[in-house]
């Protein structure tokens, strides 16, 4: 019997009670010795795994992971896919991530319920639109596609918006289509089955201790099941990246600051796409199960602790009820938080370290769901010593140089992003 998960085994599963249902992944012993280990099995470090078995063959490949497959910030996060940036060091990057996605439920065999739904990030004054007509512009330019509504563009797309008699008058707003929401569950065990599938060992439970390097060189890891050979290693731990990156004595340019999200009581279709508050920090959807899902911007201060405080909670309630009266009449269902990796201009890292063989996937702030099968592809290629053109902005030296990529303007502080 196939272990394809298409409509005939759903058919025939369903005759029978559901019982011919393996483990979608194994759950195998640490081996000695690999050639790859990528320490953290998340999105991104599953989604590389995915990608170095398929796409260059490197197969004897294990995922540490201290925790479950996908317990950290990819079953955390508000599940957000578009490819909308400015500068050309993301906006290349994003949008071979955007196009991944679009074809990555047929590619993993697994349902990620990627829905574009659209993205609109509304404008409040002329300033805002001057500039939103710019980063239009830009995407287009790249081979990403942009449209620029005015107020009633914004009325007929987001009827849910008000716009007669807001307190931020709305001015229109920058929407891209292709943009929308994935499961983000379905994305980790996606990469996760389809890795296995290729002979990745998926390591859940080992936390990595420490990183053994010898004359500049990786050797292998330590970790809580023991020592581990390796060849090259690749770090892809998110919010944990200054901590795993100084077991290599490696001082990162990466600061951990707490990002929360919350949901409301399911209700039924109201919001058809994801929309942003140009008037303050302020996003919403709805989940396919009929929750409001939304959020805003960092509690502002370091931290390794996967929950939030009550001020930001006030905040992001203001800022929803000013932009989506209706808001006010739901009730909430729960919030959380996730552990962000920020980095100076609030931009990725995909590079090599100073230490030979180590390898760094990091900085993703709070914008790294949309990119894991971007991140996954790449970093795989730069393992597999064959980088793509989509990082060549990437790199971990641009602190030292000043080439930053400055998304947002903010010039180089990590919470201002
Ligand atoms: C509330 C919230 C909302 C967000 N909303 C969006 C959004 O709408 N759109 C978007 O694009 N992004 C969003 N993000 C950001 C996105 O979730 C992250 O940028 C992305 O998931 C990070 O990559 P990852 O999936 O690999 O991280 P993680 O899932 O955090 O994976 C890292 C893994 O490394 C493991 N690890 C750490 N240290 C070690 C060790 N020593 N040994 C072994 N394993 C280790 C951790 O346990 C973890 O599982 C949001 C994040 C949060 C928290």
């Amino acid at each position: 019997m196939s272990d394809r998960y298409g409509f005939w085994r759903l058919l025939r599963e369903g005759l029978r009670g559901h019982t011919g249902w393996g483990p979608a992944w194994r759950d195998p012993e640490p081996k000695a010795e690999y050639d790859v280990i990528i320490i953290g099995g998340g999105g991104h470090g599953l989604a590389t795994a995915y990608y170095l078995a398929k796409v260059h063959g490197i197969t004897n490949v294990a995922v540490l992971e201290k925790g479950y497959l996908g317990g950290g910030n990819v079953g955390r996060n508000t599940t957000i896919v578009r490819s909308n940036y400015l500068h050309t060091g993301n906006e290349l990057f994003y949008e071979k991530s955007l196009q991944l996605w679009e074809g990555l439920s047929g590619d993993l065999d697994y349902n990620v319920m990627f829905s574009p739904r659209s993205i609109i990030n509304c404008f409040h004054t002329d300033g805002q639109r001057d500039a939103e007509a710019r980063r239009g512009n830009q995407m287009i330019l790249h081979g990403a596609d942009a449209v620029l509504l005015d107020k009633e563009g914004v009325r007929r797309e987001a009827p849910l918006i008000d716009v007669d008699n807001p307190r931020f008058p709305i001015y229109g707003g920058l929407m891209q289509k292709r943009a929308g929401t994935a499961r983000h569950d379905a994305v980790a065990w996606g990469f996760a089955r389809g890795a296995d599938k290729r002979g990745v060992d998926l390591i859940q439970n080992c936390e990595v201790t420490g990183i053994d390097v010898e004359d500049g060189r990786v050797t292998g890891v330590q970790t809580s099941r023991g020592p581990i050979k390796a060849k090259k290693i690749g770090m892809a731990v998110a919010g944990n990246t200054s901590r795993v990156g100084a077991l290599a004595g490696l001082r990162l340019p990466i600061e951990s600051h707490v990002l929360q999200a919350f949901v409301s009581e399911g209700i039924k279709p109201m919001l058809h796409n994801v929309i942003t508050f140009g008037a303050g920090h302020f996003y919403i959807s709805q989940s396919d199960k009929g929750g409001l899902v939304f959020g805003a911007s960092l509690d502002g201060y370091n931290t390794y602790a996967q929950r939030g405080n009550l001020p930001l909670i006030e905040h992001v309630m203001e800022a929803g009820v000013s932009f989506v009266p209706a808001m006010s009449k739901v009730r909430l269902l729960r919030s959380w938080g996730g552990v962000m990796d920020m980095s100076p201009d609030g931009s990725p890292i995909i590079d090599k370290t100073p230490i030979e063989g180590l390898y760094l996937n990091a900085g993703w702030c709070y914008g790294g769901f949309k990119a894991t099968p971007g991140s996954g592809w790449c970093f795989s290629h730069l393992i597999a010593d064959k980088p793509t053109h989509h990082i060549a902005q990437m790199r971990l030296d641009r602190f030292k140089t000043g080439r930053v990529i400055d998304e947002l303007g903010a010039g180089a502080q990590h919470n201002l992003h």
